[in-house]
Parts: structure tokens; C-alpha cells; sequence
């Protein structure tokens, strides 16, 4: 029986208020307006960004809402105008969207499209108006996605359609962790051939720091990492030495220095600590060394260095979702998987049902797991 048009009732996890855990309800969701894209949620990581917003650190989080943001999915129904996605199709959900018609998107120069940037901010569709509610009470959505729910609605520009072949519960990785990590090496960075690379921080994130470097030839992949569980997996993925800063007595930003012959070509911060961004950024070589920011500070957070560091040609960068630009890039990155070329598979340590969703929460904070993949529907 088709659904199009009609109230969808199906299940979500709602997070009702910050600081509490995520609660499994009945929901409804409205069909998609004009421009919109109602999909049906197979799959989606919990990424570190949903628990900073749980945790109410997040300045932009607005409760009651639904969280996730790293899906995968079948588009069930479009609003009308929709021409780049059909019904059927194999998607994923974008946080940063990509129109290729704004100022941002013309540029060349960024992936930070603000088409539905101020909407999206304060859990609105576009024309600021929710299409979920539980029990009469409308729901907010969450960095355009909501995947914390059987269905979700979308922005046109906040989606993209992928290789249908590959399973979603794989893909859904590149929706967050997986393109924001590879694409901070190969399109922020553009790590060079021969370079010297240092990643604070081996989760998801900063694994596929490492993979990304690797594909890029580095020579050297240094991982950092206060946990030691870390290391395997971190040579798994490319890394060629592994320190925990807690082994040392002095800085870690000295014991790179002195171990590379003067400091990095490139480092990134993948953990969201402040000191953590300022040992990297010193940890670069001096006249060169590029440091690129990842991971997201807490609310009120702010970095600091001499300026020196700067003068004397480090260089400080910031990179969001890789600077993946998700339409035109993404489905490059499917093929690269599908190809081999890509690990993907191996960041799922953990698998839950949407009902155990706070299990998948804790384990995120057990050390252990890379990703949890929850899913919602079969495919
Ligand atoms: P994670 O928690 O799985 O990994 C963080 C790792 O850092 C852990 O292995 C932890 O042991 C290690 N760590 C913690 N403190 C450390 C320290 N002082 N020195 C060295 N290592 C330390 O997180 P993740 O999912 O990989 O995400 C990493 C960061 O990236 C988070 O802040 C997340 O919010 C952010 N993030 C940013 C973007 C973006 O677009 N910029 C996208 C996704 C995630
Ligand atoms: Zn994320
Ligand atoms: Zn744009």
C-alpha cells in the first residue's frame, strides 16, 4: 500500500530534553513539501556530534528533537521539484547540503552551503515548520537529517543518492565519520606524497584521518592516543608508529618535534580538546606544517598559541564533513568502496536495533568501539 502523501506513523527515538536518555516513541511524520524528500531509514551510525548535543553542550541544540545524522536509507516519497532524487532510490542523508547555487557553493572554495543553513541550525525545514509529532506536539530535526527515526524528511539539497549495491549499513558511515575524517586528509590537507602526518585522536574520525593520509602516500603516519586499546586498529588503518602521550614526561608536542627532525608536515585534532589543537598545531614543522582542527571543542572552548607559531609559517585550518562537497563528491567516495579502495566495513564494531539505542550511546563510551550502527528497518 503506497504511503505517498499520507501521515507516516513509525518509531523514533526522541530526545526530549538535554541531559536525559533518548526515549523510543510512535511518531508522525508528514509528507514531504515541496523540495523535500521523505526517506525510509535503514541504518545509522551514533556519532560522537549526536551525544555533545545530548549532553546539552551543544549551543544549537533544540529539544525535543531527533538526533542522528549518519544514515542511510530508501527514498519513499518526494515533494514536488525534487529532480535529483527518485522514489527508491538508495541515499544518504546530508548535514551539509550542497545547492550549487549559492555564494558558497559558486565559489569553489568551500563545502559549507548555507541554502538551509539557518534553518537547520534551529531544527527547522526550510520554510520553519517541523514535519514531526509525537502525540500533537511538534518534534525539531537535527542538522537536516533526524535519522533517529523509521522515517525521516529532508531538504532536496540535503541528500544524495548512492550505488544502490552496497549495504546501507556500511554506507551509512560516510554520512559523518568515514568522508570527514578522509576528506580532512585528501581534500583539506591534500596530504602530499612523501609528507609526515600526526592525528591526535584514533576514533572514527581520526582513523580515517589516518587512511585518507595513507591513501595519499605519506610516508610517516604517527597516531596519538591516550588509550592504548587504540594502537592495532590504528596500524590497521594506515598508521605507521603509535605514541600515548601519557608514556612521556614531557610535552607532546616535543616528543613529535624531536622524533621528526623539527615537527610534522600535517597534523589533525580528532578528539575536540583545545590543549589537544594546540599541541598539534606546535607539533608542525616550522615554515610549513599545516594543523587541521576536526574535532568540536565545547561550548565556550577557545585555542590558543604564541603567535610565533604562526609568523614563523605553521598554519592553523579548521575542516567540516572533510570538505566533502555531498552531491558531487560522495557517490566518487561509494565507488572508491565498492572498488576496495575504501575500508568502510571495518569502522562497525558495535550493532544494535533502534530500541537499544542508549546501549548504542554507552558503548560509545565504553573505548572500545569505533562505530555503533543502529538499525531501524530491514532493508
Ligand atoms: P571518538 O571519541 O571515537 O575518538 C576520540 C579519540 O580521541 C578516542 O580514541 C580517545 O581515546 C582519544 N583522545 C581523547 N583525548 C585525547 C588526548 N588528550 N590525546 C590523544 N587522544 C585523545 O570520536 P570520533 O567519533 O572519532 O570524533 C572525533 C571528534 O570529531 C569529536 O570531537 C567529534 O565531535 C568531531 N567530529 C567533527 C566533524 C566535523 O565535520 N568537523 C564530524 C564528525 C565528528
Ligand atoms: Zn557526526
Ligand atoms: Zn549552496
Amino acid at each position: 500500500m503506497s504511503t505517498t502523501g499520507q501521515v507516516i506513523k513509525c518509531r523514533a527515538a526522541i530526545a526530549w530534553e538535554a541531559g536525559k536518555p533518548l526515549s523510543l516513541e510512535e511518531i508522525e511524520v508528514a509528507p514531504p513539501k515541496a523540495h523535500e524528500v521523505r526517506i525510509k531509514i535503514l541504518y545509522s551510525g551514533v556519532c560522537h556530534t549526536d551525544d555533545y548535543t545530548l549532553s546539552g553542550s551543544d549551543p544549537e541544540g533544540v529539544f525535543p528533537s531527533i538526533l542522528g545524522h549518519e544514515g542511510g536509507g530508501i527514498v519513499e516519497s518526494i515533494g514536488e521539484g525534487v529532480t535529483d532524487v527518485a522514489v527508491g532510490d538508495h541515499v544518504i542523508p546530508l548535514y551539509t547540503a550542497e545547492c550549487r547555487k549559492c555564494k558558497f557553493c559558486l565559489s569553489g572554495k568551500t563545502n559549507l552551503c548555507q541554502s538551509v543553513r539557518a534553518t537547520q541550525g534551529r531544527g527547522l525545514m526550510p520554510d520553519e515548520t517541523t514535519r514531526f509529532t509525537c502525540n500533537g506536539k511538534p518534534i525539531y530535526h537535527y542538522m537536516g537529517c533526524s535519522t533517529f527515526s523509521e522515517y525521516t524528511v529532508v531538504a532536496d539539497v540535503s541528500v544524495v543518492r548512492v550505488d544502490p549495491k552496497p549495504s546501507l549499513q556500511k554506507l551509512c558511515l560516510l554520512g559523518c565519520g568515514v568522508t570527514t575524517g578522509f576528506g580532512a586528509a585528501t581534500k583539506t590537507a591534500k596530504v602530499t606524497e612523501g609528507s609526515t602526518v600526526a592525528i591526535f585522536g584514533m576514533g572514527c574520525v581520526g582513523l580515517s584521518v589516518a587512511q585518507g593520509a595513507a591513501y595519499n602516500k605519506a610516508s610517516r603516519i604517527i597516531a596519538i592516543d591516550t588509550n592504548p586499546g587504540k594502537e592495532k586498529i590504528a596500524r590497521e588503518f594506515g598508521a605507521t608508529d603509535f605514541i600515548n602521550p601519557k608514556d612521556h614526561n614531557k610535552p607532546i608536542q616535543q616528543v613529535l618535534v624531536e622524533l621528526t627532525d623539527g615537527g610534522l608536515d600535517y597534523t589533525f585534532d580528532c578528539t575536540g580538546n583545545v590543549e589537544v589543537m594546540r599541541a598539534a598545531l606546535e607539533a608542525c614543522h616550522k615554515g610549513w606544517g599545516e594543523s587541521i582542527i576536526i574535532g568540536v571543542a565545547a561550548a565556550g572552548k577557545e585555542i590558543a598559541t604564541r603567535p610565533f607559531q604562526l609568523v614563523t609559517g605553521r598554519v592553523w585550518r579548521g575542516s567540516a564533513f572533510g570538505g566533502v562537497k555531498g552531491k558531487t563528491d560522495m557517490p566518487k567516495l561509494v565507488q572508491e568502496y565498492v572498488d576496495g579502495k575504501l575500508k568502510v566495513d571495518e569502522f562497525v564494531t558495535h550493532t544494535f536495533d533502534l530500541q537499544e539505542i542508549n546501549k548504542a550511546f554507552e558503548a560509545m563510551h565504553s573505548g572500545t568501539c569505533i562505530r555503533a550502527v543502529l538499525t531501524l528497518q530491514s532493508e
